[in-house]
């Protein structure tokens, strides 16, 4: 069974590059009827917050992504919190020393900084031998540190040997014999150091297919050294490239909003955020564009991933977002408007006991934006009482077609009833009879009721304006 897993960091928000890595995980498991597991790589204690775990997991939920394996679902090889997993880390660090991989380095982390220094300036790699370590501290030092209770790190003795990894993404990687020292898997204070925790709780959890972003590249090679080491069967690897910014330069805030959750507030759909996200570095075999997650489950494989970094263009991000708005229901489109009306333009109950008219009022304007945070400046049209345009009064005198409006008002102020089909009935009726060319009187019309020349289509405005503010307007206009 394919099994995959999402393993972010809780130190700060579900960056887009993240959201990217958790979707092409997700697939691949669905896709092949595996598990998707998430995991929470808490052990930097300073940096990681609970905080931040809970708005992870809320943007990965906002997203559509849904786990049966996780720290806030519990699983079959859980915990799924590294600081709950330390036992785990100590025991397989233990039985590497026992069998002569990994050993103990009483040097502190200052000794072994200014090792590194030494090495730097002999123009020599920084790579560290079991040697050099053992060096910085006599056996005699190393008695006295072990009685005052000081706690080695552990460091892996890393075999020196070529390696090749048959990358998913990026085919044959080779890694040198020399491309690497020995390095910490156990800090002294007892945290493991991530190449270390991300290899034991990989193979614990059964991950098939490690799939994260290609800057994780190099710290491949050890963990694979790693897996060999600890006798772990090696998973899959799928290495993602990068995603850089239309001016090619590493994705960051300059080239719009990096959290999903800004794109949340800033009124994108989950649904467009997928398609858009899939699309950097995936591309259909019939390079369709848009695409919903069920469909992006049965198409979604690697040998279509890309080895070229992405470009993000949040324009197009955009454009897609528009086009998902589009295809909304109208009682959907009612459901998701309500964060970006409510409270500030409705309250709460208004919005609920008003349902009907808002859906329509919402419904004639929905061609009209692309991120829902437009939502409440256009509906703007039924609250706004415009002021009189004397221009326009004047143009509509000498163009003699000031009288059709009059006429037009009266005619409302008549019907029996008030529905968009006798709204548009009533309206002809009366270019009819005053021979008004149909563009010397809706433009105006528009322009009389809103103040604006564009917006919902004229008999849906008119008919949602309601039948007292529409006569109010023309009247205000006509009366001056
Ligand atoms: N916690 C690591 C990160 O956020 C996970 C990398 C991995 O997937 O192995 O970058």
């Amino acid at each position: 069974m394919i099994r995959t897993r999402f393993a972010p960091s809780p130190t700060g928000y579900l960056h887009v590059g993240g959201a990217r890595t958790a979707l092409f995980s997700y697939l691949y498991a669905k896709r092949h009827g595996g598990e998707f597991v998430l995991r929470i790589e808490d052990t930097d204690v300073e940096r990681s917050t609970r905080k931040s775990e809970e708005s992870l997991i809320d943007d990965l939920k906002w997203l559509g992504f849904e786990w049966k394996e996780g720290p806030d679902v519990g699983g079959p090889y859980g915990p799924y919190r590294q600081s709950e997993r330390l036992e785990f880390y100590t025991s397989y660090a233990e039985k590497l020393v026992e069998g002569g991989k990994a050993y103990r380095v009483y040097a502190e982390s200052d000794e072994i900084e200014k090792l590194r220094e030494k090495l730097i300036s002999n123009s020599q790699t920084p790579h560290y031998t079991r040697e050099m370590l053992e060096s910085l501290v006599t056996p005699e030092e190393v008695e006295k540190r072990k009685k005052e209770g000081k706690k080695p790190a552990i460091y892996f003795a890393m075999e020196r040997k070529n390696r090749v990894l048959n990358d998913l993404v990026k085919g044959d990687v080779h890694f040198g014999s020399d491309s690497m020292g020995d390095f910490a898997i156990l800090r002294s204070n007892g945290l493991p150091i991530y190449n270390f925790a991300v290899v034991v709780d990989d193979a614990l959890m059964k991950i098939t297919h490690v799939i994260r972003g290609d800057d994780h590249l190099s710290n491949t090679v050890k963990q694979i050294a790693l897996y060999e080491a600890l006798g772990f069967e090696i998973p899959e690897f799928a290495h993602l490239s990068t995603i850089l910014g239309p001016d090619r330069a590493r994705l960051s805030k300059r080239h719009g909003s990096t959290s999903v959750s800004e794109y949340k507030n800033r009124g994108y759909l989950p649904q467009a955020m997928i398609n858009y996200l899939v699309l950097l570095g995936w591309s259909h075999p019939e390079l369709k564009e848009i695409m919903g997650m069920e469909e992006l489950i049965e198409k979604f494989d690697f040998d279509r991933v890309s080895k070229n970094p992405a470009v993000y263009d949040e324009k197009k991000l955009t454009w897609m977002n528009g086009q998902y708005i589009r295809k909304l229901k109208d009682d959907e489109f009612y459901t998701v408007s309500k964060a970006f009306l409510v409270p500030k333009v409705f309250p709460e109950e208004e919005y609920a006991t008003n349902r009907k008219w808002m859906i329509a009022a919402l419904s004639s304007v929905k061609s009209e934006i692309e991120v829902l945070t437009q939502i409440p400046e256009k509906l703007q049209v039924y609250f706004n009482v415009p002021n009189v345009n004397e221009k326009l009064r004047v143009s509509l005198e000498e163009l003699g077609t000031f009288r059709a409006f009059k006429e037009l008002q009266g005619a409302y102020e008549s019907m029996d009833e008030w529905t968009p089909a006798s709204v548009l009935k009533v309206t002809k009726q009366i270019i009819k009879e005053t021979k008004v060319k149909g563009r010397d009187f809706y433009h105006p019309l528009r322009e009389i009721l809103t103040g604006t020349t564009s917006g919902p289509d004229l008999v849906s405005l008119i008919f949602l304006l309601g039948r007292e503010n529409v006569i109010s307007r023309l009247r205000k206009f006509l009366e001056v």
